[in-house]
């Protein structure tokens, strides 16, 4: 990072040219007339000579300031376009190129989005960071805009936390919503490589719609910032029009959201898993729940997703681990009846470093549950980065802690992924489940499935079964463990413990997973 110029380094500079330029003329102007006395006898030859050497002098030093000061000159214009923290653009240049955007966009018959976003509480992340390490974030945000964005959108930074990014989009609603969304989401990206827990409104202006220049477009999107933020932290608002019902219902339910992870209101059930031969008890997976007082039962479907683009997904990771070491342990469950544990891992926590990091940490503190404990992820999220995904869990695993692909079959999987990713189980999607008794060639696919996998010595584990008929065919095509409502449906802990020990006893197992998280 260049050091800032003060004053006083600026004086102290300036100092030492003017030192340096005086010994270098003394020198010049003493020794170049010795050099030309010692030389030169004809006294009118002299006098020439001394009036070419003053020229040369002159012509020098004329070029030495030509420099400088075109060297100054840079710098200050260099100041006004682009911004020294972030090298993003600032106003001036903001500016002209929206104006040529504006006009591209006309002649192409498209609309400009224009979207400035202000950082909520920028005074708290200065305290929390002090000025350099704030300034770090905001260099982060701005790296991950270039990162994420091509080189036609236009970004910049126009105030201490405020940043702007025009793109040429189509008419499309969902679209332009989208562009909002992504804009969101570099944001948290960038909030949560930093460990910060901090929000962003964003004020939407769309040319020609709201505006038909480039200052007025500016103008419309800083009064729809102003507005969001007038609404509360974390607000989108677009110019002039109301927000579209989707978005406002999606705002609606994440405030809930972020208020019932602090309350940790959210509940969790366990879906018992068995062993398809002898229907023996093998493990239960962990599945969050969200009683809303208003709407009922919000699907996790539909809050995860929401939770993963607002950086909330770490929280509720957290939640589930403490709530589910401690749920089972109360209920003497955890290590005696039940010997494995299964949370699901969203695919953007798998992804970030800093969120497994959280996750990690949370393990630490549920030391109860960690000998146990088996992590869901999804193929697309191991995929994404195949070589960091066996780095990363090849580290945990060193700490006891067991992997399982979940919803296996549904993404873009390689069965040749089998071979290089650490993983101890593999969770065979239940719409292949669903689809064996009407496809054969699912049928087909779930054998190769499980066979492969027994080659390599990875347990496989049928999801949704929900038929006898089902369950016949899992066990002809070598699958060998099931979970589904056939067998047990997902149930509070009070409601797990009187199932599981209804069951026909089965001889305590060792713990397969013994090691401590260290
Ligand atoms: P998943 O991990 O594949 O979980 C299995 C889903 O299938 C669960 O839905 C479960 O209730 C449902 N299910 C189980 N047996 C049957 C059956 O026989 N028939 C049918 N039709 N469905 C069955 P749920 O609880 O709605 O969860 C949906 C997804 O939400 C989960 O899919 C998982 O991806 C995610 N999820 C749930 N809890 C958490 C959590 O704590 N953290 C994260 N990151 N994601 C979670
Ligand atoms: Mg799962
Ligand atoms: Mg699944």
């Amino acid at each position: 990072m260049k050091t800032p110029v003060t004053s006083r380094s600026a004086i102290k500079t300036a100092f030492w040219i003017s030192l340096v330029y005086i010994v270098f003329g003394a020198g010049w102007i003493l020794f170049s007339d010795l050099a030309l006395e010692s030389t030169i006898t004809d006294s009118v030859k002299l006098t020439r000579y001394q009036t070419y050497k003053g020229w040369f002098y002159v012509g020098i030093t004329a070029t030495l300031l030509f420099f400088l000061i075109y060297r100054a000159q840079m710098h200050v214009q260099g100041l006004y376009r682009r911004d020294p923290v972030t090298n993003l653009s600032r106003h001036y240049q903001f500016a002209a190129y929206l104006g040529q955007m504006l006009a591209q966009a006309k002649e192409q018959g498209k609309c400009v989005q224009l979207m400035y976003l202000d950082i909520d509480n920028f005074k708290a992340i200065n305290s929390k960071l002090g000025f350099e390490g704030a300034d770090g974030f905001l260099r982060t945000f701005a790296e991950r805009l270039k990162a994420s964005y091509l080189a036609e959108v236009l970004t910049a930074r126009l105030g201490t936390d405020q940043f702007a990014v025009a793109v040429m989009s189509n008419q499309s609603t969902l679209q332009q919503e989208r562009e909002t969304q992504h804009l969101r989401e570099c944001f948290h990206d960038a909030a949560a490589r930093q460990n910060l827990d901090v929000t962003c409104c964003i004020g939407v202006a769309i040319a020609p719609n709201d505006a038909s220049s480039g200052p007025e477009l500016i103008n419309a999107a800083q009064s729809a910032l102003k507005a969001a933020r007038q609404t509360g932290k974390g607000k989108v608002h677009l110019f002039n029009r109301a927000l579209s019902k989707e978005e406002n219902d999606r705002q609606a339910l994440l405030e809930d959201l972020r208020a019932t992870i602090a309350s940790r209101s959210l509940s969790l059930v366990y879906q018992p898993q068995f062993d398809i031969a002898g229907a023996r008890l093998t493990g239960v997976e962990v599945l969050v729940r969200w009683h809303h007082p208003r709407r009922g039962m919000v699907p996790p479907d539909k809050f995860i997703p929401l939770a993963e683009a607002d950086n909330l997904i770490s929280y509720i990771s957290e939640f589930v681990v403490r709530r589910a070491a401690q749920e089972l342990s109360e209920a003497g469950l955890l290590g005696t009846l039940i010997q494995r544990v299964s949370v699901n891992v969203s695919a953007k926590e798998f992804n970030t470093p800093q969120l497994m990091q959280l996750l990690t940490d949370s393990l630490r503190n549920a030391h109860q549950l960690a000998p146990y404990l088996q992590l869901e992820i999804t193929e697309t999220a191991a995929l994404s980065n195949l070589p960091s995904s066996v780095v990363r869990m090849t580290k945990l695993k060193e700490h006891g802690i067991r992997f399982s692909i979940d919803d296996f079959g549904t993404g873009f999987t390689s069965l040749a992924m089998l071979k290089n990713l650490p993983i101890d189980e593999v969770k065979i999607d239940r719409l292949f489940v669903k689809d064996m008794q009407e496809h054969p060639k699912s049928q087909s696919i779930v054998a190769a499935i499980s066979r492969m996998a027994s080659d390599f010595g990875i347990s496989v584990v049928a999801e949704g079964v929900e038929t006898q008929s089902q369950l016949e065919q899992l066990a002809l095509c070598g699958c060998q463990e099931v979970q589904g409502y056939l067998l047990a449906k997902p149930m509070a802990v009070q409601d797990l413990k009187v199932f599981v020990q209804a069951l026909p006893q089965q001889p305590p197992q060792e713990s397969a997973y013994s090691s401590y998280l260290g």
